[in-house]
């Protein structure tokens, strides 16, 4: 098992030059062009790196999405890894890749351009190695993560169904490199309030204010926050009315909803959906839903975790750990049909954020884990 991180090692330069690549290629989740050539890119390094074939899944608004397949079998592993940031077009201007004292940086490079780089070194190693594995390996590299998969959910659902394991390359939890074992499940919804205008100097008896009713519908979500069970309801925006001198007809918000059980889901969605106008004249109207299903810590996730946490302790000479977050990922849309390994990508932080960095040197071990695991998994 060593010989993984001792090959890794002796590339690592070459892993290093490819993040540096990589970051250069911006790819914010709505610029389909500069994510189309980056889907040929990373098909490209795909192939050669791993002797793997692929294939694109086209897509007329979204990015186009890279299928990576490597070897035969009856049962596959699954790998994931994102290539969209949330940074829009320009910002590796502002932040241009670079690496000092051991750090790396560039937009997107955490979230998670490295760990996409790590996966490809890791089936890499398992080539260069005459690694042989019984089951097939399916990669799927989606470009739509960061906005809720809407292209790419489907995909990765059906894969999903046929593997015996996945394995996703989202940042490890903060410096300390945790592993997420469990991550909240996420709705959203879209809020609209219709009242009823009028001149807020002659008339405003006849008016019923949109925008006091939808105050009255935030204060209700927020009074549906419970914290002990992880469940946590945000207003993030809102909107409404055209002038100060009109009562508002009409008034909008948007709600993210967090949980960390699907029956949880059940409890408060209803809750939610069910919402009324207080005020006769008012109509409140809420649409939307499940985004995606939580990723639970099931006894089988708890399984590839210790598995994990040995095979580092053994052979690479860290102790990981295990965390949970309220952020949602690709692997909350495998969990319900595999037993989901997340967290497995890059040691940094700065997901989203403008500190956003890599910790170089943790590279070739997460990389290295990852090979151990595939071996482990692929008997
Ligand atoms: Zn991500």
């Amino acid at each position: 098992m060593e010989r993984y991180y001792e090959f890794i090692q002796q590339r690592k330069d070459q892993m290093y030059s490819s993040l540096k690549e990589i970051v250069e290629h911006e790819s914010p989740s709505h610029e389909k062009e500069l994510l189309d050539q980056l889907t040929d890119w990373i098909s490209n390094q795909f192939e050669k790196l791993t002797g793997g074939k692929t294939r694109i899944i086209q897509n007329e608004h979204y990015a186009n999405h890279v299928v990576g397949e490597i070897g035969t079998g009856d049962k596959q592993l699954l790998i994931l890894a994102h290539f969209d940031t949330v940074w829009e077009k320009g910002t590796l201007e502002k932040i241009p890749f670079s690496i000092k004292d051991g750090i790396a940086r560039g937009p997107g490079i955490f979230d998670m351009k490295a760990g996409l780089i790590q996966g490809l070194y890791a089936l890499h190693a398992l080539k260069e190695l005459g690694t042989k594995l019984n089951k097939k390996i399916v990669c799927i590299f989606d470009g739509d993560e960061e906005i809720g998969n809407p292209s790419s959910q489907q995909l990765i659902e059906n894969e999903a169904k046929k593997s015996e394991a996945v394995f996703v390359l989202e940042p490890a939890m903060s410096t300390e490199g945790s592993l997420k074992t469990s991550r909240k499940g996420v709705g959203i919804f879209t809020i609209k309030v219709t009242g009823v205008p009028a001149h807020s100097g002659i008339d405003p008896e006849k008016g019923v204010s949109a925008i006091e009713e939808l105050a009255d519908v935030i204060k209700y979500f927020q009074s549906l926050n419970d914290y002990e069970k992880g469940t946590t309801l945000n207003v993030g925006t809102v909107s409404g009315g055209t002038t100060s001198n009109v009562v508002a007809e009409e008034a909008f918000g948007e709600l993210d909803l967090r949980v960390k059980t699907k029956e949880e889901f059940d409890r408060v969605i209803p809750l939610i959906k069910g919402v009324k106008a207080k005020t006769k004249g008012a109509k409140v109207v809420i649409e939307g839903g499940i985004n995606r299903l939580p990723l639970e810590r099931t006894k089988e996730v708890e399984d590839m975790f210790h598995t994990a946490k040995d095979l580092a302790e053994k052979h690479l000479g860290f102790e990981l750990t295990e965390k949970e977050t309220g952020g949602g990922s690709d692997g909350n849309l495998t969990a319900p049909f595999a037993p989901t390994l997340d967290g497995l990508g890059a040691v940094g932080d700065g997901a989203h954020a403008n500190h956003e960095y890599v910790v170089l040197e943790e590279m070739p071990k997460r990389t290295a884990l990852l090979a151990m695991l595939l071996e482990t998994y692929g008997k």
